[in-house]
């Protein structure tokens, strides 16, 4: 189900003929002809952007803040864009802290909410502040510039429009707004050097596409298959983040479908993609689906989720066909633990994987042949093991493609309802309990 109703942006604005359009490429739109209010905008983005412009600066909301809004969706987080340089607007918010070497932005913090402000920045390329790598890969980019360079030096057109906060006005300078009207993701500029100054890029277009349902337009789609293997150089703590993002996006069976189409899996998990291109059973096929449709429906209905269980998730494949290679040599649980260490230290060289992660994943698979065991104080060890809750859906799943007897899920699950005090997460709600979820969920 698509979160966002297509009908509000139709009506609320319409590009060809509410925009006023003048000589710098800029089109506007004015209050009365969109749907954004400021009461969709969140408390401590308005505080920023009244802040900076009381200060005497230039202020607007951009990228997925005014997308998704003129969406009628839902914005995950809200980046505000000014012409104060990261020093000034420091000055001005004592919550706030610069971060970045390659792009310097400053974060203020208001409770769990974090604002990003980004200075007005150029795209030139031959600024002594710019840097290129050998693949012209930007290493640094801390030209500052005015709005019409800072909305071309951004990636996609739907991600380059601006809510001005001194009139209320939609400012679009790259035709943005008919693209998002015809649900089209277009890379600003020439699709491969863009993709080659920054190669997230492609994995961005992935997770926009797979997230708004949007078509990426023929020029930014074909370069990827000329530029995915620039994702090599990308440094692998960066690939981590953006993984997390892809498949923490709620749309993860789609990404994992576009990951596959454009030929990306390969620069992502490598020891995954071969062994997909090899012929692999149904059962694993089916396993990694229901694994992303289980991570997609508990990030729609907001429930936790770890980075530890998507890595679980996408190398089982792998670490089950090297345990059973193993299994005449090792007992099931060291041949799960020396194949998943294997797996882990190859998977490392391409995303770096925080060791609390990489270790969780771990235990999530040596858990899975515990399951098996349902006699005498096996369960109750297991239960009391801090991954449970995550080897337990994983269990679960692949109870569901059959890859294991399938009453064991049923089992576990019962058994884990008679144990009321030893598993609190399962404990029926009592009112002290649901005010002491109350309150973390406030702080
Ligand atoms: P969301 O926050 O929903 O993931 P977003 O579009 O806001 O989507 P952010 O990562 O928050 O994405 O970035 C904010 C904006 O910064 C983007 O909309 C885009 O304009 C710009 N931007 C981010 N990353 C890049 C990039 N790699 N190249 C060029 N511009 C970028
Ligand atoms: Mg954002």
């Amino acid at each position: 189900m698509k979160c966002y109703d297509w009908r509000i942006l139709k009506d609320s604005f319409n590009v060809a003929n509410n925009t006023e359009a003048n000589p710098d490429n800029l089109a506007t739109l004015t209050r009365n002809n969109h749907n954004i209010s400021r009461k969709s905008i969140s408390e401590a983005a308005l505080k920023v952007l009244y802040r900076l412009t009381n200060s005497g600066f230039r202020a607007c909301l951009v990228g997925g803040g005014v997308r998704d809004l003129l969406l009628g969706m839902q914005p995950k987080d809200f980046d505000v864009a000014t012409d104060a340089t990261p020093d000034q607007v420091n000055s001005l918010f004592r919550n706030s802290r610069i971060i970045g070497r390659r792009f310097r932005l400053v974060h203020i913090r208001f409770g769990r909410e974090i604002i990003e402000v980004a200075t007005f920045r150029s795209h030139s390329s031959d600024s002594p502040k710019n840097e290129l790598n050998t693949e012209g890969r930007i290493l640094r980019d801390n030209t500052f510039g005015a709005i019409e360079d800072d909305a071309i030096r951004r990636d996609f057109t739907a991600n380059a429009l601006y809510y001005d906060i001194a009139n209320f006005s939609i400012l679009d300078y790259t035709n943005g707004l008919k693209d998002l009207e015809n649900r089209t993701l277009r890379l600003i500029g020439d699709a491969e050097i863009r993709y080659q100054e920054d190669p997230v890029r492609m994995l961005r277009a992935i997770r926009f596409s797979a997230k708004l349902d949007f078509e990426i337009e023929k020029l930014s789609s074909e370069a990827i298959f000329n530029c995915g293997h620039l994702l090599a150089g990308v440094p692998p703590a960066r690939l981590f983040d953006e993984i997390v993002k892809l498949f923490h996006s709620g749309n993860a069976t789609r990404v994992f479908e576009l990951l596959r189409s454009y030929n990306l899996l390969q620069y992502l998990f490598p020891a995954l993609d071969q062994l997909l291109r090899n012929d692999p059973s149904e059962a694993m096929l089916d396993f990694v689906d229901q694994g992303l449709v289980n991570t997609d429906k508990r990030i729609n209905n907001n429930q936790h989720v770890s980075p530890a269980f998507i890595f679980a998730i996408l190398l089982w494949p792998v670490v089950h066909a090297q345990a059973m290679g193993l299994s005449d040599k090792l007992r099931i649980i060291p041949a799960l633990s020396q194949a998943g260490s294997e797996v882990m230290s190859r998977q490392l060289r391409h995303i770096s994987i925080p060791r609390r992660f990489s270790q969780m994943t771990r235990d999530i698979w040596t858990a899975q042949p515990k399951f098996q065991r349902t006699q005498g104080k096996q369960p109750a060890r297991l239960l009391g093991h801090p991954c449970f809750r995550a080897a337990f859906d994983f269990m679960c799943i692949q109870s569901m493609v059959s890859l294991i007897p399938g009453n064991l899920c049923q089992w576990w699950t019962d058994y884990q309802k008679n144990q009321p005090l030893a598993n609190p997460g399962l404990r029926k709600r009592e009112p002290g309990n649901q005010h002491r979820r109350r309150k973390r969920n406030a702080d």
